[in-house]
């Protein structure tokens, strides 16, 4: 058995992960995209990058983002189609103008869904609409500024962003091993 110290890669991950997560934009927006695709029988994996290479910008110079798509042959065994989507954002975007632009491509994506269900999900069609382009930009404003009226929602962010603060009082050791044992504020309510 090779010896790995979990306590030693506990270390390693908390900060490790910790960054990674910042740095991923529009997580929950990402994850309810991933959802609806989910309930609607597609396995989806989306995958933000900063683009390096500048192929957004030799694709159209003055596109700051844009979305690729593969259709993978479905298993026939399994009830879910697969599609892998690539959201490349020019590397000179701002932090606001990335998160905009994914939420404007993850658009193009649920419009392809749209007409991969019209299809009867026979074809997959993730190629770039013209006629799109104002709902897309539209989903990416009203989302964000659903975002923002959530974020400065102090009621929500007690209720689901920030963890009670005895949580981190001196002395307290998280054991979620018997739900008997939580503190009031983790209780299970019958
Ligand atoms: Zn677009």
């Amino acid at each position: 058995m090779c010896d790995i110290n979990p306590e030693e890669v506990k270390s390693k991950a908390v900060d490790e992960i910790f960054i990674e997560s910042k740095q991923s934009l529009m997580a929950h927006t990402i994850r309810g995209v991933v959802n609806h695709f989910h309930k609607n029988l597609v396995s989806l994996d989306v995958i933000v990058s900063r683009d390096l290479a500048n192929a957004v910008y030799r694709h159209a110079p003055s596109k700051a983002s844009i979305l690729k798509t593969t259709y993978i042959p479905k298993d026939p065994k399994s009830p879910y189609y697969r599609v892998r989507a690539r959201i490349f954002i020019r590397k000179d975007a701002n932090h606001h103008l990335s998160r905009l632009c994914i939420a404007h491509e993850l658009f193009h994506l649920l419009m392809a869904l749209e007409h991969f269900k019209g299809s009867n999900r026979e074809k997959w069609d993730g190629q770039w609409k013209k006629e799109d382009e104002s709902a897309c930009n539209g989903f990416a404003q009203e989302l964000c500024g659903k975002h923002n009226e959530f974020n400065s929602d102090s009621r929500e962010r007690d209720l689901r962003v920030l963890f009670p603060s005895e949580l981190f009082a001196q002395g307290f050791v998280l054991d979620l091993s018997d739900v008997n044992l939580l503190p009031d504020c983790l209780k299970i309510k019958h």
